[in-house]
């Protein structure tokens, strides 16, 4: 079975990053702008019929799919309209310790994405830098809590989950598995589908700022290209995040650093990816 999943993130208007989801500099790159979302939209309803759902794999040969990491409060004002007058749904993964909080989604909106059909899912708890090098004991903490509230606040079981980060192990997806997730996804881009103690575990292809929306659209639609870009830089970024550890994170935020400065005079919070 394979699926071809894109992962967004936050949907903002006028370019106000700070409307919705994590602050930062380094949040900033993967949120994109209204109209230009509806542009991504557009383009790929223009090559595939429609987006399918995690509850939906193994019904077609190939799916496509429509995630969105944090929990962003974008989810509600705006991601979910656009989606339902095509006819979508899509995937939002919460990072539940910022439920309620500025910018993110608050439990009536959670409910609400679920009444009109979207699935909701778990983002961690407490979004991990390197999730991967989280003890087994973190990473239960982590499945186990967020599912717990989702599950509280929504009165039914939570069952999918993406990966926070982008560090992702096999670790992550057997405690997952553990507390009855059965849709994982990663930030790995693949379509393979694998299956980890019942698991299901999904690559993902990440649209961040200056993805078009034809390559967004090529790669829904299967487009080999596009995929092979993206693969092959991850692989290098993986490489050079296991050679650097930790170092990796504080180049990520120094020449995330110089970069707002040069361009907005300000500076940015500590190292983390989406
Ligand atoms: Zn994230």
């Amino acid at each position: 079975m394979k699926a071809i999943t894109l992962l967004y993130h936050d949907v903002v208007p006028s370019w106000n990053f700070t409307a919705s989801g994590f602050p930062g500099a380094d949040a900033s790159i993967y949120k994109l702008e209204f109209s230009e979302f509806q542009r991504h939209l557009n383009a790929i309803r223009s090559v595939i019929p429609r987006c399918s759902t995690a509850s939906e794999l193994g019904v077609h040969a190939c799916s496509a799919l429509l995630t969105f990491d944090d929990g962003g409060v974008s989810a509600h004002t705006h991601i979910a309209d656009l989606l339902e007058a095509l006819g979508w749904r899509g995937h939002f993964l919460v990072t539940t310790n910022w439920v309620g909080k500025s910018g993110f989604l608050n439990p009536s909106q959670i409910r609400d994405l679920r009444r009109r059909g979207h699935l909701i899912g778990s983002h961690s708890c407490s979004h991990p830098e390197r999730m991967s090098h989280c003890t087994r004991e973190e990473l239960d903490r982590e499945w186990k809590n967020s599912v717990s509230t989702l599950s509280q606040i929504l009165g039914e079981p939570v069952s999918i989950a993406s990966v926070p980060g982008g560090y992702y192990g096999r670790n992550i997806a057997e405690a997952a598995a553990e507390v009855g997730i059965r849709t994982l996804f990663t930030s790995e881009p693949e379509t393979i589908v694998r299956v980890v103690n019942g698991c299901r575990v999904l690559g993902r292809y990440t649209i961040q700022q200056g993805v078009t929306a034809a390559t967004a659209a090529a790669i829904a639609a299967g487009k080999v290209l596009p995929r092979y870009r993206q693969f092959v830089y991850w692989n290098l970024k993986k490489t050079a995040k296991l050679a650097g550890g930790t170092q990796w994170l504080r180049l990520r935020k120094w020449v995330l650093a110089r970069q707002t400065f040069a361009s907005h005079g300000r500076s940015v919070r500590g190292g983390w990816e989406p």
